[in-house]
């Protein structure tokens, strides 16, 4: 099976999950994000390539020796992973268990695909916008039942831990308390680690990075 992929950045530390990483760009997302940080992974009218899972495996090798000495692997982001839940397990499958493999997602997919890379993933760093459904529809036009729904069912499994919660305050649609009643919901679904962060958004009303 192949994928579709955006871009492949090696040599990462300290921004995507836990040693050296190589981040994996897929296309397509389910959502439509005010300030899209990769408006290219959402139309295929952007250049891109495809790979199957021993390609891909070829193609990030070269960095084994920092993944071993560091505890670090490969990041899957995008554009929402999640689509290419079965990518995710055949790569798996192909690179052996002496990876870490981490997803960057959104988790408003079916829970049918978180349910079956959870063997194959080590660790979730999960943007959930704003947790109430009014401020996460009118930033994402998508309704976030199923991002709840995951969020409980990765708690449930017992994987909170292995999981970064990013909870962004969103210039234009949400606020400070907003943030913090997020947080206190996700702390009673049993989730203990946040990443706080602030959209820095141009005077042109694109976003430009984190604050
Ligand atoms: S989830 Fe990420 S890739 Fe998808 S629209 Fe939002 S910011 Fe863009």
């Amino acid at each position: 099976m192949a994928a579709e992929i955006s871009a492949i950045a090696r040599l990462r530390i300290g921004v995507d999950g836990e040693g050296v990483t190589t981040l994996v760009v897929f296309m397509s997302c389910p959502l439509r994000c005010r300030y899209c940080l990769n408006p290219q992974t959402l139309s295929m009218s952007f250049p891109h390539k495809s790979y199957c899972a021993a390609e891909l495996y070829d193609e990030v090798k070269k960095d084994n020796l920092y993944f071993l000495a560091t505890g670090g692997g490969v990041t899957f982001g995008g554009g929402e992973p999640l689509l290419r839940a079965d990518f995710i397990n055949e790569f798996r499958a192909v690179c052996g268990s002496g990876w870490k493999i981490c997803l960057e997602t959104s988790l408003n997919v079916d829970k049918e695909l978180l349910q079956s890379v959870m063997p194959s993933v080590d660790s979730f760093i999960v943007d959930v916008k704003d947790m109430n459904p009014e401020i996460y529809s009118s930033y994402t036009g998508a309704d976030n039942s199923k991002v709840l729904a995951n969020l409980e069912y990765i708690a449930e499994a017992g994987r909170a831990s292995s999981c970064l919660v990013r909870v962004p305050l969103i210039p234009g649609f949400n606020t400070e308390d907003d943030v913090e009643a997020g947080v206190a919901a996700l702390k009673a679904l049993g989730y203990d680690n946040f990443e706080r962060l602030t959209y820095k958004i141009d005077p042109h009303g694109k976003r430009k990075g984190n604050l």
